[in-house]
């Protein structure tokens, strides 16, 4: 019997998922990946200088199923941890007081974890956010409250990379239900670092089941006869595909639009900046929210911060130095108020990372979606496909599901 070969290329979160599903039965894979190295937009810096960090930092939640179970497949469970079981401290920049909220929507009905600001009415409004139906722009179900800055925003920003204005309430509301159930709320970041706790133990996994991973090996075309990928053309050679062979094609929107121009896909993206203070940090990572600052979380490592700007269009083009060290002036009380010993005039030199296509844009109404086998031996992978918010979950969920489709399984989208 010929083994079945899946060309996989792009080998971000959700080609290193497909590749895992391709191999879970003997299959064979090849990852193909443009870039020196695998991990995508989830990836470690490693400059010459020695400051390493993440490009960003990303959490999970115990609600993403199908990221812990990816994490329990490739033995990384135990290097994701929970940095705040009592619920992560927000610090008010204007009051000057940090509070800890909890993350599950439970948990706001309790004084001690709940939310500045929020009043009775605004837990109806939430509950609105949570069972609606039908697809709103978040800011418009919630109203001009306290809780918008408190909560709403951030928590918006955070879970959709789009600011509340315009981000479905449809896809915030999805998540909130998942929030709910018991156990989903607890909110994990990779101790050490992505590539350390993730990327790496995901490519060692895969290099034991016999998966090659090729990297600086961009796809220039698809070759297609008849409903069918019958070739890649990467960088330096053509892969001519065999009758047995299939191909995932795990990549962003723009390049499917590139390869495949007539099929649908989003067109507008959010950025992300993030900014990297070396700092002297405690034994375990710490994460802090912000209120009433430009940055909204910042994860303190051993030997540095990561603060996060989501939804970053307004920051995107002005000058970094300046935004850095606003935002050090910014973070630096809330870094004193948990103990660490830092100075607000003295700030320490940041790295700035900035992804300007960090994620689609995941406003009110439909978007674009792609037909997850538009080809008969290919199928699209990414986190922008289906309707979970683009996440490391959705991205694992796309590289299964593409699997699945080439085994001509039902595909049901989530
Ligand atoms: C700063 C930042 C913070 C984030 N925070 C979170 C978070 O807290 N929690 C969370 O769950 N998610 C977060 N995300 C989103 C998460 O990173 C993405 O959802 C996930 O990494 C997407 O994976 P992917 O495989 O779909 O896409 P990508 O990571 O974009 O992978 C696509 C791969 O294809 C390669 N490629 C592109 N074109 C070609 C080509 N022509 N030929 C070959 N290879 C090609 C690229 O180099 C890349 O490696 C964040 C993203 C950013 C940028």
């Amino acid at each position: 019997m010929t083994m079945k070969r899946t060309h996989i290329v792009g080998a971000g979160i959700a080609g290193l998922s497909a590749a895992l599903a391709a191999t879970d039965e003997d299959g064979e894979a090849v990852l193909y990946e443009a870039a020196p190295q695998a991990g995508g937009r989830c990836r470690t810096l490693y400059p010459p200088d020695g400051f390493v960090h993440d490009n960003g930092t990303h959490v999970l939640f115990t609600a993403n199923r199908r990221a812990l179970a990816f994490l329990r497949a490739i033995g990384a469970t135990h290097r994701w941890a929970e940095p705040e079981p009592g619920g992560v401290p927000i610090y008010n920049r204007r009051t000057e007081r940090m509070r800890r909220v909890g993350l599950s929507p439970w948990s706001w009905l309790f004084p001690s974890r709940c939310p500045e600001g929020l009043g009775p009415q605004d837990l109806g409004r939430i509950l609105r956010l949570i069972l609606s139906s039908c697809d709103r722009p978040v800011a418009s179900v919630i109203g001009e409250r306290p809780i918008m800055e408190s909560l709403i925003e951030p928590l918006t920003v955070a879970v959709l990379n789009t600011p509340a204005a315009e981000a479905s309430s449809k896809r915030l509301g999805r998540t909130l239900r998942l929030l709910l159930r018991p156990g989903a709320s607890k909110l994990l970041v990779a101790r050490c670092g992505l590539n350390e706790d993730l990327v790496a133990p995901a490519l060692t996994l895969l290099q034991a089941r016999g998966v090659r991973l090729l990297t600086s090996q961009r796809l220039r075309s698809v070759l297609v006869d008849n409903g069918r990928a019958t070739g890649l053309a990467l960088a330096d050679r053509i892969i001519a595909l065999g009758p047995s062979d299939q191909v995932v094609l795990a990549l962003p929107p723009w390049e499917i639009a590139r390869l495949l121009p007539t099929i649908p896909v989003p067109c507008r993206f959010e950025p992300i900046l993030n900014f990297h203070y070396p700092l002297r940090g405690p034994d375990r990572p710490r994460f802090i929210g912000l209120i009433g600052t430009l940055a909204q979380w910042a994860l303190i490592r051993r030997d540095h911060v990561s603060v996060t700007v989501s939804a970053a269009d307004a920051v995107i083009d002005r000058d970094v130095n300046e935004v850095a060290a606003q935002i050090w002036r910014e973070i630096a009380p809330a870094l004193a108020a948990l103990g660490l010993n830092v100075d607000v005039d003295r700030q320490p030199r940041a790295r700035v990372v900035k992804e300007k296509r960090a994620t689609i844009r995941q406003a009110a109404g439909p978007l674009p979606q792609p037909p997850v086998r538009p080809l008969v031996n290919l199928a699209l992978a990414g986190d922008w496909i289906g309707y979970l918010p683009a996440t490391i979950e959705s991205a694992i969920t796309a590289g299964e599901d593409a699997i699945s489709a080439l085994r001509d399984r039902h595909v049901k989208l989530t």
